[in-house]
């Protein structure tokens, strides 16, 4: 099966050692610190700016401006459901490098390396603060270890894109719909609807219910649009807890909780750690199924950069077979 996918990277400064209790694992790339594991994420409070390069070259087709394009795709995460985000577009920018400068960069025209990954579309690369209280690179002030200081998004030129909707290239804002998602910290979803899902569709631009509890867990509102609650547990296997499984709460009814917000319906979904627990977080008051399944295809270990290894592991546990966990109401 030949797929498109995005790819995500990320680069981690200096390592320090630094203590502090294990993060969610939910949804988040991951950071291994002094042997600690913390989640990539922006400050609630920061006042977020994104530059673009409209530069583009033929690759692109299509009428409609790149920059609103990137706009909608913003707008599309601004506008989730309970979750609070204070983003603005700055002033285009002419610059074809990226890294840790300042900016944040949407470039279609940068040199990423995907030589090795033909099949990439498109990549975000963030740097990330590894302990607190230091400098951050912008003039301010490190708050936490996994802070994200700097988020670049580069597209693959050697990839054909539409920008309308057009037959014959990947669509765009589909594209960075899901990279804006790697901007704000999020890992890949094993959620097949997912916009995280590692593996482009054809177009995809709403979220759905993972993605949305996704954002919300890391960018909570005081005053949720939607109240929701989390699914706790352990999957065991043989008596051992399982680590690196997904686990999914799948509603069992034709509730469309999150229906004024042009969200899409789909399970929302969590990775096991290595004691077999996990929490389902963000999930709105339904009725669910809750399965869990080994990551052994079409989303496999390489697909969550960083999840095995982030807790000393050199794979996720795959040897089981899928099995509802339980079900209950909430
Ligand atoms: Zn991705």
């Amino acid at each position: 099966m030949n797929m498109r996918r995005f790819a995500i990277t990320s680069f981690v400064g200096a390592v320090l050692l630094v203590l502090a209790p294990a993060a969610s694992p939910h949804s988040n790339n991951l950071t291994l610190i002094g042997g600690a594991v913390h989640a990539d994420r922006w400050p609630q409070s920061a006042q977020l700016v994104w530059n673009i390069n409209p530069a583009h070259g033929p690759n692109i087709a299509g009428a409609r401006p790149v920059e609103d394009v990137v706009q909608a795709a913003f707008d599309t995460w601004t506008s989730a459901p309970n979750a609070a985000l204070n983003v603005t577009r700055g002033n285009d920018s002419a610059v074809t490098t990226f890294g840790m400068d300042g900016t944040n960069l949407i470039c279609f025209v940068c040199h990423g390396d995907f030589d090795s990954e033909p099949e990439t579309l498109a990549v975000t690369m963030t740097t990330v603060a590894t302990e607190a209280g230091v400098p951050d690179g912008n003039g301010g002030t490190t708050q936490f270890a996994g802070q994200i200081l700097d988020a670049d998004i580069i597209f693959n030129s050697a990839h054909d894109f539409t920008v309308d909707g057009s037959a014959g290239g990947q669509d765009l804002q589909t594209v960075a719909t899901h990279e804006i998602g790697h901007f704000f910290g999020l890992a890949h979803s094993a959620v097949v609807r997912a916009v995280m899902y590692p593996f482009a569709p054809p177009m995809q631009t709403r979220l759905s219910y993972d993605d949305v509890a996704a954002i919300s867990v890391n960018y909570g509102k005081a005053a949720p649009d939607i109240p929701t609650v989390s699914i706790a547990g352990t999957v065991r296997f043989g008596g051992a807890g399982v680590f690196g499984a997904h686990v999914f709460a799948d509603s069992t009814t034709s509730a469309e909780p999150f229906a004024a917000f042009n969200i899409r319906k789909s399970p929302i979904g969590a990775m096991t750690l290595p004691d077999g627990s996990y929490v389902i977080s963000g999930v709105p008051a339904d009725s669910y199924t809750v399965t869990a399944e080994p990551l052994d295809s079409p989303v496999v270990d390489s697909n969550l950069a960083g999840y095995a290894a982030a807790y000393g592991r050199s794979a996720m546990q795959t040897g089981f077979t899928t099995r509802w966990h339980y079900a209950r109401k909430k």
